[in-house]
């Protein structure tokens, strides 16, 4: 079965170049740990972390301010029509609504996040209006939607017909698993057009990190969540200390996977706070996912949480449970590097 799943996701990632012209590498390279020193850089969740990370790039790459280049990077997967996991397209819940979970934090400790949110292609953009023109961090819901609403956004119809396909493929079992990763199959397959709607993945979330030449830094994190799920259930990537977390003394860090286990764990939190103890990044990654395996090791078995986490020095380091998570890394010397996590499990479950 794994063989036929890497043939697969090799001659998939080998069209997917031809298609996706901006994903020039194959995460090949298995490597938690990135050196620092480097200047700035910008790190990011998954293969579609690569051309987000060439958007933050182009404002960190000419002096910007991380948390402009973290909120431009993570608009691109929002509005990739392929993109099943993130923004525009995102799969619905189980009763066909589209609703939408983001954060952003500056490393100052001001934030903006906005969880179910209905009708808005750009969910971090209204978080970070949350951040600066409200007194709050967290809008939720009907609420979100009216003030993203005063504050001019536009009502869109998030609802693909392909992702409205999906879920009526979906309903004929109405059966609710998180299915991890991913491998990216569902994105590369749904880039090429191969059918099966609904796919193998039916979750994944963009989280960025940022750094700048002084050590300042910045995070976003955007997602639809869990296909299928509850109406009204929010996830890891709205909670700050959750889905994200960033702090200038010491670094940030983002999470991607079945959120209710971050949030348990205070995720990000945790890997930022290990960090600030002296841990690497890599081994503060390693601690949060170990945390989870240790809390619930049979249901750990079935699902995937992945850390990615960026010092204030540049180094970066990622650990996931299951084979499978990757991320981008973009700076001075390389802007499209795409490496596979080490995880716990060396399989991906089926
Ligand atoms: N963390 C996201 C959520 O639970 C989903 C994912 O990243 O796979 O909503």
């Amino acid at each position: 079965m794994t063989d036929r799943r890497d043939f697969l996701k090799a001659s998939l990632l080998a069209t997917s170049a031809l298609a996706l012209p901006r994903i020039s590498r194959a995460a090949t390279t298995v490597s938690g740990s990135v050196p620092g020193k480097v200047g700035a850089r910008v790190v990011s969740t998954w293969d579609f972390g690569v051309p987000a990370n060439q958007a933050a790039w182009a404002v960190l790459g000419k002096g910007g301010k991380p948390l402009d280049a973290v909120e431009k990077g993570v608009m691109v997967p929002e509005s990739d029509l392929n993109n099943h996991s993130v923004g525009r397209a995102g799969y619905p819940d189980r009763d066909g609504h589209v609703t939408l979970d983001a954060s952003i934090m500056d490393g100052d400790g001001r934030c903006g996040a906005v969880a179910a949110l209905e009708h808005i292609g750009h969910p971090i953009n209204v978080a970070r209006k949350v951040m600066e023109n409200t007194p709050h961090v967290l809008l939720v819901g009907d609420g979100a939607l009216e003030f993203a609403l005063q504050q001019g956004f536009k009502k869109e119809h998030l609802l693909t017909p392909e992702s409205e396909k999906a879920w009526h493929e979906w309903l004929k079992q109405a059966k609710y698993k998180p299915v991890a990763n991913s491998e990216n199959i569902d994105y590369h397959r749904s880039v090429q057009n191969l059918g099966m709607p609904g796919g193998k993945n039916n979750h994944d979330t963009i989280g960025m990190l940022a750094v700048d030449a002084d050590g300042h830094l910045a995070g976003a994190c955007t997602t639809s969540g869990m296909a299928w799920k509850l109406h009204g259930r929010v996830g890891d990537s709205p909670i700050i200390g959750a889905g994200l977390y960033v702090d200038n003394e010491v670094g940030g860090a983002t999470s991607t996977g079945v959120g209710e286990e971050v949030i348990r764990t205070a995720g990000s939190f945790l890997v930022v706070e290990l960090m600030r103890h002296g841990r690497s990044p890599q081994e503060a990654c390693e601690e949060a996912v170990r945390r989870i395996v240790k809390k619930r090791p049979d249901a750990a078995k079935e699902l995937q949480v992945g850390f990615l986490a960026l010092r204030r020095d540049g180094e970066c380091g990622a650990y996931a449970i299951q084979k499978g998570f990757t991320y981008a890394v973009c700076d001075m010397q390389q802007q499209d590097r795409l490496l596979a996590s080490p995880s716990v499990y060396q399989t991906t479950y089926t």
